[in-house]
């Protein structure tokens, strides 16, 4: 009850907010034709000033970019249309919302250390994901700690950085050129005491993680480097920066997303992790990771979470076709594309694991989450431990080796562009011998400076998963998309908590987290169990499925070891996300072993 409490009090803070915008309101970023410093930018800047008010709020003058806050009442689309008739502008756009790239159930079971380091669940783990994509080849490795550590950014919700696993494998960044807490840009780089990595939310070198996203995705890029679900860890062959621009409700802006990946690729990362993402153009971000590809960088990004196809849907960062950008597909553990994970032949890259990740949460835990957001830093990194093997590899030949050196994977064919799943086993000891080639194709930003805003809010909110879902509240529209993702998982809750459970059961119910494949008819699709007895199942999947409809599952044991198949009838629904199946005619066979599955499993009370 204290649970619905806090639930529906949540509910009611996200209503107040249901007027955002995706974009940031009264917020324009401007490019100039005119370089910084010559007498057309100041022309520029003074009449942005003096007649239209506009209040500078940041500028990266090798770009000839501009972020202005505008004069109080207008609107940004009047002053998006007002600064393209100016000659001296190249383009201009709203500064646009993103959204990290989990699936809106987020964290789905938490655990503490003990539990991990004594419990079965990490191990299962391990099997389930780390071994489909050879983790342990990397682990075991023998090449030795390198003489300079490649460093992952992390441009994301934070990090606990006083989480034990960062600690004891002394994986956080460490900027050598600053002296903590003395109040100075040491360094000069433009940040005061960035000893560790920068809060562009709130400007500040404290990048705690109010979300835990972050913190998930840091250990997912850790778990490629050694084990971590186990003790004692060991010196880290990698470092990871954390850069938080996503706040507490896993949303940030293209001027924040823009300035952590600048700090990023300034500071000496290498590989950059982008868990996030949205559906609006920004040729400002589309410079932003050209400029990571020049830098010789990898940029990984999440294909997100809107089971739309990317080819005809573009979803960004992961759609720039800028030639370092890797987009990562979510696959289960039987190497399914996840029912919610976004697809493209053409557009997006590679498989990885996506489907109930076991990773690091704040305050010494543990949890699983799903999401394309967990499926990219698995590659990641991978692309660190490359190199690792490989220091000099510049970040086009380490994307063209994560998409050699996979495992092939007929179910991906047509979903991503190399039909094949992440192997990082494959791919880091290929890097070992590689020969490096220092050359990469050229590449300039043909953004479309014509491409006008409208078009861009008519594509919907600012995630994929957004957008699917404000398609289906229009009083909403596009405005109030971003926070109708988030509102999304807590109406479920409360729908969940205010349907009485007890009509439902007449057996005992056990929590279980397996994933399954649904025959609805002649489509088959992916989904998890989180609760099982001998009567039915729940089934949490992004598919659509009727009540009282048929459907024929295969079931995974928990320890993926061996599937049942039983047929069932859908019986009820909850926001279309997560559904109760009742079994029909089951074999005593099935039963039995689902009797021996359920044993020793926490009850449903
Ligand atoms: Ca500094």
């Amino acid at each position: 009850m204290l649970k619905f409490a806090i639930s529906l009090s949540y509910l009611i803070l996200y209503v107040g907010a249901v007027h955002a915008q995706q974009y940031v309101p009264g917020e324009v970023i401007v490019k100039l034709k005119s370089e910084s410093g010559s007498s057309d930018s100041y022309a520029f800047l003074g009449k942005a000033h003096s007649d239209k008010e506009m209040a500078l709020k940041e500028s990266w003058g090798k770009m000839k970019m501009y972020h202005f806050a505008l004069k109080k009442g207008q609107t940004v689309e009047q002053a998006v249309a007002d600064l393209k008739k100016d000659p001296n502008v190249l383009y201009a756009e709203p500064n646009y919302i993103f959204s990290k790239t989990t699936e809106q159930v987020g964290m789905h079971e938490t655990f503490s250390a003990e539990q991990i380091q004594t419990a079965s669940v990490s191990a299962q783990n391990y099997q389930a994901t780390g071994a489909n994509i050879g983790v342990q080849t990397v682990w075991t490795s023998t090449s030795g700690m390198p003489a300079v550590k490649p460093v992952v950014a992390v441009i994301d919700t934070g990090l606990d950085t006083t989480h034990y696993v960062f600690q004891d494998s002394q994986a956080i960044w460490t900027n050598d050129d600053e002296i903590p807490g003395n109040g100075i840009d040491d360094d000069g780089n433009g940040y005061v005491d960035d000893r560790h990595g920068w809060n562009f939310v709130d400007n500040s070198p404290t990048m705690y993680d109010d979300d835990g996203h972050g913190t998930h995705v840091s250990g997912i890029i850790l778990s490629i480097d050694q084990n971590i679900y186990a003790t004692p860890l060991r010196e880290s062959r990698i470092k990871i920066m954390p850069l938080k621009f996503l706040n507490g409700n896993g949303v940030g802006t293209t001027s924040n997303a823009i300035r952590a990946i600048y700090y990023a690729v300034n500071n000496g990362a290498t590989v950059l992790n982008n868990s996030w993402g949205g559906t609006s153009y920004s040729a400002a971000l589309h410079e932003a990771v050209a400029f990571t590809y020049n830098s010789k960088a990898i940029f990984v990004a999440a294909a997100g979470n809107s089971g739309m196809n990317n080819d005809s849907t573009p979803m960004y960062p992961a759609s720039y076709d800028v030639p370092n950008v890797i987009s990562i597909l979510a696959t289960t553990d039987y190497d399914y594309k996840a029912s919610f994970s976004n697809f493209g032949a053409q557009t997006v890259d590679l498989g990885s694991p996506g489907v109930f990740i076991l990773s690091t949460v704040p305050n010494d835990a543990f949890g699983t989450s799903s999401g394309t957001s967990m499926a990219a830093p698995f590659v990641a990194g991978t692309a660190a431990q490359i190199k690792v093997e490989a220091p000099t590899m510049l970040g086009y030949q380490m994307k063209t080796i994560l998409k050699q050196q996979y495992t092939a994977v007929s179910q991906l064919n047509g979903q991503v562009e190399t039909s094949g799943r992440l192997n990082s086993g494959l791919a880091v000891n290929f890097a070992k011998t590689a020969a490096i080639d220092t050359n990469q194709p050229g590449y300039t930003v043909n953004y479309s400076a014509d491409r006008d805003l409208a078009s861009n809010v008519a594509g919907g909110g600012g995630c994929g998963t957004v957008r699917a879902l404000a398609e289906k509240t229009p009083p909403w529209g596009g405005a109030g998309a971003v926070v109708v993702l988030l509102l999304a998982p807590i109406v479920v809750l409360v729908i969940m908590r205010l349907r009485a459970p007890a009509n439902r059961r007449k057996h005992e119910r056990f929590k279980i987290h397996s994933d399954v494949r649904l025959m609805v008819g002649d489509k088959e699709m992916v989904g998890s169990i989180s609760s099982i007895s001998l009567g039915g199942v729940q089934v949490n999947t992004s598919a659509l499925m009727q009540d009282g409809g048929l459907v024929t599952m295969a079931i995974a044991s928990p320890d993926g070891s061996e599937r049942i198949e039983v047929s069932g009838r859908v019986v009820w629904s909850e926001a279309n996300k997560a559904y109760g199946v009742q079994f029909a005619q089951t074999p005593q066979s099935v039963l039995s072993r689902i009797a021996d599955w359920t044993r020793g499993l926490q009850k449903v009370s």
